[in-house]
């Protein structure tokens, strides 16, 4: 199946200039959402996740079900302020500013294997404040998948040597 069908591109949204990669045609078709769902199995059931990982929002929306089909625990990964318990944050530079994410403080630590999941892989801000939360808590990280990659912006830089698998990747 070729995911890209069901990827809309959207040009300057949310500024101008920006091609935004709009993947809620995807998870409106059953059998593409559920496809990349398998391919996202299939890729990491042999690194044995005990969690996936993923940031809010979009990152839900992959994370949660795959966390179900490998029988993984789904931690979620949110703004300040959100989660109700105690939090340890990780804080990254973006272009102009900063921005912070939380995961709650047991969610992982020690002898978690952690599988980390996003809609999308841009700068790469996001997913590294997400390995460095996994990291902090005593976690091993086994892999990091994404739906879209946008290449061209080499996030993948800043992820090291875990394996990574993209099911979309526009140059
Ligand atoms: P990064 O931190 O890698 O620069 O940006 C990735 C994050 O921004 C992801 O959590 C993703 O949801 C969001 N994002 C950035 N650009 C796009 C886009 O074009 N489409 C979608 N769906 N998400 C985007």
């Amino acid at each position: 199946m070729d995911l890209r069908e069901y990827i809309r591109s959207i040009p300057d949204f949310p500024k101008p200039g920006i091609l935004f990669r709009d993947i809620t045609p995807l998870l409106s078709n059953p059998e593409a959402f559920g496809y990349a769902i398998d391919e996202f199995k299939h890729t990491f059931a042999p690194t044995r996740p005990t969690a996936i990982l993923a940031a809010e929002s979009r990152g839900f929306l992959f994370g949660a079900p795959l966390a179900l089909a490998l029988g993984a625990a789904f931690i979620p990964v949110r703004k300040p302020g959100k989660l109700p318990y105690k939090t340890r944050k990780f804080s990254y530079d973006l272009e102009y500013g900063s921005d912070s994410l939380e995961i709650h403080v047991d969610a992982v630590g020690q002898g978690s294997r952690v599988l980390l999941i996003d809609d999308l892989l841009a700068t790469g801000g996001t997913i590294e404040a997400c390995a460095k939360l996994a990291q902090e808590a005593g976690a091993e990280v086994v892999g990091c998948g994404f739906v879209v990659e946008l290449s061209f912006l080499d996030g993948r830089k800043k992820l090291g040597n875990y394996p990574i698998k993209s099911l979309i990747t526009y140059d």
